[in-house]
């Protein structure tokens, strides 16, 4: 079959978060089944330091390839997308971003022409490629190349949904009419992902836990009424995890490579991690991470509330992250009161972040709510055992560990608050302190198997549906 993909981001090009690992590793798992596949990403300035190379094609259009031999298109525009950030900085999101991702939209579906790609299936991920399906249904309804070509709407984030205001609607190029509450409307705004909802074939998201949760009240972010008019054509596919990029004995970035035959790399790595951010160099104190966008979602609250109380609980935290900059001054004015326990890290940065996955003990992931969560099954891999609330991805992918039995794989909490948390911290210290009950749940989280195989699957079954 000839699918698309189209993403806002993708590793190795460019990545703010889980979005960028599935749009990378999703393709070239689809490749090994034999399907015929190729991406479509804006041409931020930033795809030039991949270290891959960029092919010109015509005015406006380049190309890279990866895997074996995947495709990746970049659509160009100087004005548009050479730019810091993908989609703003620290001060905001980018006011024309209504215009930088319709124009994206739109040069991919003239892209598939001039390429003489007629695809199966385009697969479009959250709200910045949500106006494909919007396009191939109204202005291009009466195309012949696109005649049989059918659309998947895949949900990383409900929360993030392209909202504009109404004034810029005649920007793109659609009837006027469209912006109605059966369309784009919502409440007196524009919203992308609301209309890709309702004009997309078939919607994802990635988890079945997230899939049932974005139809409530609680986690449907003002959609679920839109997108239980679409509950037969919605589905959960579990995200996987790209195991060339993330193995602890092959990761090129981390101290020493370790597997679960022999974890003194390991300890090397918590040794070296604990001197690169000037904490003490203890191996018996316990380290716990946390990397990962900060914002409302993630539960940095919590966090900071754990932080304030950790020279109790004779614990190390190091956090690396970036995001809002309430958050970044939160975080700021918490660390001032803990030197040499704490390390606070406000920037992007993949090697500290493997650094992280690889060095600590345990990795905390409070998440409000979770879509799926990559940093629980990344930590499984670098034996590093995940403490999470129980939602979404993470309940599907994480069980509470039972010191009795040995079952589970983490520790979970299920009340949304800082004593939950808490206490689920200090069971996880409580069981780090039986050494060798310890290494051995190290060891089993280790051998776990989350990659892309099953869920690359379950993508071609339903693409044939
Ligand atoms: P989300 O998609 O909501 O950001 P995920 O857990 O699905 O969360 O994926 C986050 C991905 O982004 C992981 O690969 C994580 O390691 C990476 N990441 C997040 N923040 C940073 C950061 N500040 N530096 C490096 N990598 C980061």
């Amino acid at each position: 079959m000839k699918i698309v993909i189209c993403s806002s981001e993708v590793v190795p090009f460019a990545k703010t978060g889980g979005l960028a690992d599935v749009s990378g590793a999703l393709p070239l798992a689809l490749e090994n089944l034999k399907q015929e596949v190729i991406v479509v990403m804006p041409g931020y300035s930033c795809v030039k330091n991949a270290g891959i190379k960029i092919n010109p094609l015509k005015p406006g259009f380049s190309y890279a390839t990866i895997g074996k031999n995947v495709k990746v298109y970049f659509i160009e525009n100087e004005e548009y997308y050479n730019r810091a950030g993908l989609y703003g900085e620290k001060t905001g999101d980018y006011p024309d971003n209504l215009l930088r991702f319709s124009f994206y939209s739109k040069k991919t579906l003239e892209l598939l022409k001039m390429i003489n790609f007629c695809p199966d299936v385009i697969h479009c991920n959250d709200w910045q490629s949500a106006l494909i399906p919007v396009y191939l249904k109204t202005n291009l309804k009466n195309d012949n190349f696109y005649k049989k070509t059918k659309t998947i709407l895949t949900i990383h984030n409900l929360a993030y949904q392209g909202l504009f205001a109404a004034e810029q609607f005649s920007s793109l190029g659609l009837d006027g009419a469209l912006f109605n509450i059966d369309g784009f409307e919502f409440y007196g705004k524009i919203n992308f992902l609301k209309a890709g909802i309702i004009f997309s074939d078939f919607i994802t998201t990635v988890s079945k836990g997230y899939a049932n949760e974005i139809l409530t009240k609680d986690f449907g972010c003002s959609l679920e009424g839109v997108l239980n008019t679409r509950k037969k054509n919605l589905s959960g596919i579990i995200n996987g995890l790209d195991y060339s990029l993330w193995d602890p004995k092959t990761d090129k970035q981390i101290f020493a490579n370790y597997d679960a035959s022999d974890l003194s790399g390991k300890k090397k790595n918590k040794k070296e991690l604990q001197k690169l951010c000037g904490l003490l160099i203890k191996e018996d104190i316990p380290l716990l991470g946390f990397v990962g966008r900060l914002a409302e979602q993630k539960g940095i609250d919590l966090l900071s509330d754990i932080i304030k109380d950790m020279s109790k609980l004779n614990i190390q935290i190091v956090i690396l992250g970036t995001g809002d900059l309430k958050y970044h001054i939160l975080l700021e004015e918490v660390a001032k009161k803990i030197p040499h326990l704490f390390s606070l890290n406000l920037k992007f940065d993949d090697a500290l972040a493997r650094r992280i996955y690889a060095g600590c003990d345990m990795f905390m992931m409070p998440s409000r709510y979770e879509p799926c969560g990559l940093g629980q099954m990344i930590s499984f891999k670098y034996g590093t055992i995940p403490v999470v609330y129980k939602t979404g991805g993470l309940s599907d992918t994480v069980s509470n560990f039972d010191p009795k039995t040995k079952k589970g794989d983490g520790f979970i909490f299920t009340d949304y608050n800082k004593d939950a948390f808490l206490s689920s911290i200090n069971n996880g210290l409580a069981v780090y302190a039986k050494k060798d009950i310890w290494q051995s749940f190290v060891k089993k989280v280790m051998s776990y198997n989350f990659s892309w195989e099953e869920s690359a699957r379950k993508y071609v079954e339903l693409y044939k549906k």
